[in-house]
């Protein structure tokens, strides 16, 4: 019982991590230093890959590299490492697949959190600049986007 306890603990701290650190990544690196790879995802590209998909690959990097230290003894890393997958893994079904629509599986959201935070990100993209965007996080995001308004 306790080892599932602190499984779960662990792999929420890992996807509460990746919901905060991305938000402060996304709003002073990826909208700073790193903007001309971030752009890529603002303006439309050619073809079905983004320059901006290297941010998944170093994030789920990161998630492997932990996983597989922390393997032996299923300790905190190995966790972690399955929550910050289990992040990735939702980020692209939300962002890419529900609010993008880089395959054409899901339609959009009518109601409820996923409207919420379909409406945020939109907001995110409406002026797809460096400077002056809003909304950087995907999960948690401001409580105004999920009133109802026609
Ligand atoms: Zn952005
Ligand atoms: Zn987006």
């Amino acid at each position: 019982m306790l080892q599932y306890m602190y499984a779960i603990v662990f792999i929420v701290t890992g996807f509460i991590i990746m919901e905060l650190s991305g938000w402060l990544i996304h709003k002073y690196i990826m909208h700073g230093p790193l903007w001309n790879i971030h752009k890529t995802h603002h303006q439309h590209s050619r073809g079905w890959f983004e320059l901006n998909d290297l941010f998944s690959l170093v994030f789920g990097l990161i998630a492997i590299i932990l996983i597989v230290l922390g393997a032996k003894n299923l300790d905190a890393r190995f966790w972690i490492g399955i929550g910050i997958s289990l992040y990735g893994m939702s980020y692209f079904i939300l962002h890419d697949i529900l609010i993008h629509r880089r395959v054409k599986w899901l339609k959009k959201p009518k109601s409820g959190y996923l409207l919420g935070i379909f409406r945020a990100h939109q907001a995110h993209h409406v002026n797809n600049k460096r400077d002056d965007a809003v909304s950087f996080g995907l999960f948690l995001v401001p409580f105004r986007y999920f009133k109802s308004k026609k």
